[in-house]
């Protein structure tokens, strides 16, 4: 069992003025793995008020000082690597080669940051101004639990890398990799209060955050529904907000596709992260003359698809992350059959062979319209639906008839038409013919799956405030 006990304030590992405990469960398992005893909303005041007590001084750090942390904070999350793998396994229930990718996801950040850094101009020249970038204030920093170390980890990068100090609430639910991390970062020796991590509920400490006339910046990863109450909450101080939300993205194979090299893409795209992934593409556009095609192929891909034990290496799909998340995958699933999609794969249920862990069976629904309920809500799960078009400018006003607008991935054997589509299609991040991620583009949604980009040039200046200074002589 683990017991956490601790959050950090000040540079310290810290008792919590707050007293309640919060369960910590293996996905797997469903059974209860540790206790976490978290902050309330005076532990967030004190972290704010440590993190405003370090500004001044960090903000005035330089580039190459703030450099040397961030890469000693790369080099302390590495020295964690196999803890922080092991933490991501037991209480997020990631397969093993996504841990994997999760684990050095979160050291890589930053080292991306730093070359960021190296390139960016802090006093660029407009017109007869000399610009000063200048780092916004406290940031406070809030992360989901599908992502949290490597969250906890972008965001703080982006932040220090700015000059702003921050409060870290992430989510209660990662306590154990929380741990790590905080035990990690701490190693790098970051001057008192730049960083501070308090573990608490979103309606109390994250609450306090959002609120603070203190808290300069909020940088949000969550659901669309939370990130519309921080903008409500966020408006008595104005202050500048962040928000990676949900996502419905769809994956359009244009009539010339070839379904043998994209549709395995496109099923990695859907199962990603389990499917707990706000980049899922999870809606499947094919051209209706392609239909039966497209759906034997896909049958036949989904038979290679393991949902299982996340430990063994086999599994390609791993729990969901509580019971909460399991009863809602299994009420769209439900649904998805009541509205009378048609189920090709998969469907209500565990996978053969397990009577416990909070195992989905990778599901297909085809014959699915766009108007219904498992084509327009996100369901954070092994879910995809096939949404037959006709034509090209069918698929487009298909693709963009949703509310949000995170990710979307385009395949044709023709690049220069895919291109002509992926324009057309209202998302931060178009992939075509790939999974591509690239830690310079920025990252973020159109319409309600955000505000604001993370990542690269763009993310760097999510924290910083520009300032013109005008009648300079040289
Ligand atoms: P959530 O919105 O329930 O919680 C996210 C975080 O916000 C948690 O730390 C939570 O404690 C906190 N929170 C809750 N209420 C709050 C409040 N009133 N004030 C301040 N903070 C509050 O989301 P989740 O269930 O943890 O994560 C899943 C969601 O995250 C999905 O909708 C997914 O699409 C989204 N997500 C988006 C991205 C992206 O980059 N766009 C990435 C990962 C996850």
């Amino acid at each position: 069992m683990h017991t956490i006990d601790h959050i950090y304030i000040d540079g310290a590992f810290v008792t919590p003025h707050g007293e309640e405990r919060f369960d910590l469960f293996n996905p797997a398992t469903e059974e209860v793995i540790g206790t976490v005893r978290l902050a309330d909303a005076e532990d967030a005041r004190q972290a704010i008020a440590a993190a405003k007590r370090a500004f001044p001084a960090f903000s005035r750090t330089t580039i190459e000082e703030r450099i040397a942390l961030l890469q000693r904070m790369h080099d302390a999350i590495v020295a964690r690597e196999d803890d922080l793998f092991a933490a991501i396994v037991e209480e997020y229930g990631a397969p093993v080669s996504r841990g994997r990718w999760m684990t050095g996801h979160a050291s890589g950040v930053f080292l991306d940051v730093i070359a960021t850094l190296r390139e960016y101009d802090f006093e660029p020249r407009m017109g007869s101004a000399t610009v000063r970038m200048q780092p916004v204030g406290v940031a406070g920093l809030i992360t989901p639990w599908n992502s949290n170390a490597g969250f906890i980890c972008g965001k703080l990068a982006s932040a220090l890398a700015a000059g702003c100090t921050a409060v870290i609430k992430p989510s209660e639910m990662s306590a154990l990799q929380t741990r790590i991390v905080t035990e990690a970062l701490h190693e790098a020796g970051a001057p008192a209060g730049v960083f501070n991590i308090v573990t608490g509920r979103g309606d109390t400490v994250g609450a306090e955050i959002v609120g603070s006339p203190d808290i300069a910046k909020v940088s949000f990863t969550g659901s669309t529904a939370v990130g519309k109450g921080i903008v409500r909450a966020a408006a008595d101080t104005l202050k500048r907000v962040t928000l990676e939300l949900g996502g419905k993205s769809p994956s359009i194979f244009l009539d010339d596709a070839d379904f043998a090299v994209a549709l395995p893409l496109a099923v990695m795209a859907g199962f990603n992260n389990s499917g707990q992934a706000c980049i899922a593409g999870t809606r499947l556009l094919v051209p209706r003359a392609r239909l039966a095609e497209f759906e034997a192929m896909v049958v036949a891909a989904i038979d290679d698809i393991v949902s299982g034990d996340p430990s063994d290496p086999a599994t390609t799909v791993g729990p969901m992350v509580s019971r909460k998340q399991w009863d809602r995958v299994q009420g769209y699933i439900r649904r998805g059959i009541d509205d009378g999609a048609r189920l090709i794969a998969g469907g209500e249920g565990r996978p053969d062979g397990y009577a416990r862990g909070w195992l989905v069976k990778p599901t297909v629904f085809a014959d699915v319209r766009n108007d219904m309920a498992i084509a327009r809500e996100e369901i954070f799960g092994p879910v995809l639906s096939i949404i037959a078009y006709d034509g090209d400018e069918d698929a487009i006003a298909i693709a963009n008839d949703t509310p949000y607008g995170l990710q979307a991935y385009v395949f044709s054997a023709d690049e220069a038409r895919a291109r002509r589509v992926a324009e057309r299609i209202d998302a931060g991040r178009v992939a075509i013919n790939s999974l591509k991620h690239d830690p310079k583009a920025p990252f973020g949604g159109f319409k309600q799956s955000g505000w604001g980009r993370e990542y690269g040039v763009l993310g760097l200046e999510a924290y910083l405030e520009p300032k013109a200074l005008l009648g300079l002589s040289g």
